[in-house]
């Protein structure tokens, strides 16, 4: 293999970048996790998450994926046959209705068309119809990483409520916890899904269940038979800082430096920055005449954009171009989209100058690709960066 040098730009919306503090704090020897010691550190990642969930209320975290945490919030609630409703924005509200299917859940799908969020509309008319109360619950994706939609959660939150029906309400924000805003107890949501290596700067291998009182009270009699993903288990330990099982020891290390960095931030400068970073990119793509994939507007992600490919060229063509000669991953379309669009991630531990590098390299590999654009994207997003500061997006 050829030596490249400099970083590697990984620009795929998740795993993102590990900050350099998290990388050290991770690699501090592994110790003890029924020792003394450890109680602190187990305390400090589960009273911290309760930070970035924005809730009171239990959190629980697994060594696992995302996917894992998927599983864990449908089979403490749902039992085989219990009917649900969930809502296509892409392909991994998808990945989550087969999951639900394959668990023996009725799970619904409200069809979308990728390019927006869910449609709390839509939704509070399913639940309208719904006058013997059957459905359990409403899943929606809060940051579809496919193609780069938020979801409306207090929308839907209010659409549930509208139409008097006590459906549960969970979300996965995986991709969106820690750079898009997210208000577990404020907006009412009753299970959240999230994993480590998007927002939360940490590698792969952490994911995590914020769960109202409402669900957990759920779980103690309800649910399917299960043991790994079990909330009861892990409650117990929790209070002390343990766990039922051997926790991600050197993750959490991570985790702890990593909250403490968004505080040192503040959520708030974090969620701008994303929403500016989002912004920049967006004029970057519509200068170069290419299309952005979400077309709803006030519902296009800080975290990635997807951009769609003229017709007739390869977008998996264009992300191997960027990737041999400017070293650059690009996330590339998934199902429905695979090779119509590749993503640019721009979330986690990401600056001024590190995007507009992102940008120039796929501007630089549009040109060595022959993907028909204009020139100016670059100058575009540096327009926008200039423009509008993250003091101002704040206060909006
Ligand atoms: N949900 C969303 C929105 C995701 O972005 C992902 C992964 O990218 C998943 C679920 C699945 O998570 P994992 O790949 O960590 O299992």
């Amino acid at each position: 293999m050829t030596h490249k040098a400099g970083r590697h730009f990984l620009q795929i919306p998740g795993p993102s970048a590990v900050p350099d503090r998290v990388l050290r704090a991770i690699s501090a020897q592994v110790m003890d996790h029924r020792g003394p010691d450890f109680a602190a550190v187990g305390l400090q990642a589960l009273e911290g998450m309760k930070t970035i969930f924005k809730t009171e209320q239990d959190v629980f975290i697994f060594p696992s994926s995302g996917t894992g945490a998927w599983e864990a919030a449908l089979v403490n609630v749902l039992s085989e046959g219990d009917r649900v409703v969930m809502y296509e924005t892409g392909h991994f509200a998808t990945l989550w209705n087969k999951m639900a299917k394959r668990l023996g859940i009725e799970a619904e799908f409200i069809e979308g068309d990728w390019r927006g969020g869910a449609d709390p509309e839509a939704i509070g008319q399913r639940l309208r119809e719904d006058t013997n109360h059957e459905i359990k619950a409403v899943c929606v994706v809060h940051n579809e990483t496919s193609t780069g939609s938020v979801s409306p959660i207090a929308e839907v939150r209010r659409a549930i409520d509208e139409a008097g029906h006590p459906a549960l309400l969970m979300v996965d924000t995986i991709s969106g916890l820690a750079s898009v805003d997210f208000r577990f107890d404020e907006w009412g949501v009753d299970v959240a899904v999230s994993g480590s290596q998007k927002g939360l700067m940490l590698p792969p291998g952490l994911s995590f269940n914020a769960v109202s009182a409402k669900a957990m009270k759920i779980s103690e009699t309800g649910g399917m038979r299960r043991s790994y993903w079990d909330w009861q288990d892990m409650r117990g330990p929790n209070q002390t800082g343990y766990f039922p099982y051997t926790p991600g020891t050197n993750l959490l290390y991570g985790l702890n430096e990593a909250i403490a960095m968004l505080h040192d931030e503040g959520l708030p400068n974090v969620f701008a920055r994303h929403q500016r970073h989002g912004q920049a990119t967006r004029a970057a793509v519509r200068a170069w005449g290419l299309d952005v994939l979400c077309r709803q507007q006030g519902q296009e992600s800080g975290v990635l954009t997807a951009v769609v490919v003229p017709e007739g060229h390869s977008a998996d063509a264009f992300r191997a171009t960027t990737m041999e000669h400017f070293d650059i991953s690009l996330g590339n379309g998934l199902s429905k989209v695979a090779d119509r669009v590749f993503r640019i991630g721009h979330l986690g531990d990401f600056n001024d100058a590190m995007l507009m590098g992102t940008l120039s390299g796929v501007e630089m590999g549009l040109k060595k690709a022959g993907i028909p654009h204009q020139k100016g994207g670059v100058d575009a997003a540096m327009q926008v960066l200039d423009e509008t500061d993250v003091a101002a997006l704040t206060a909006a």
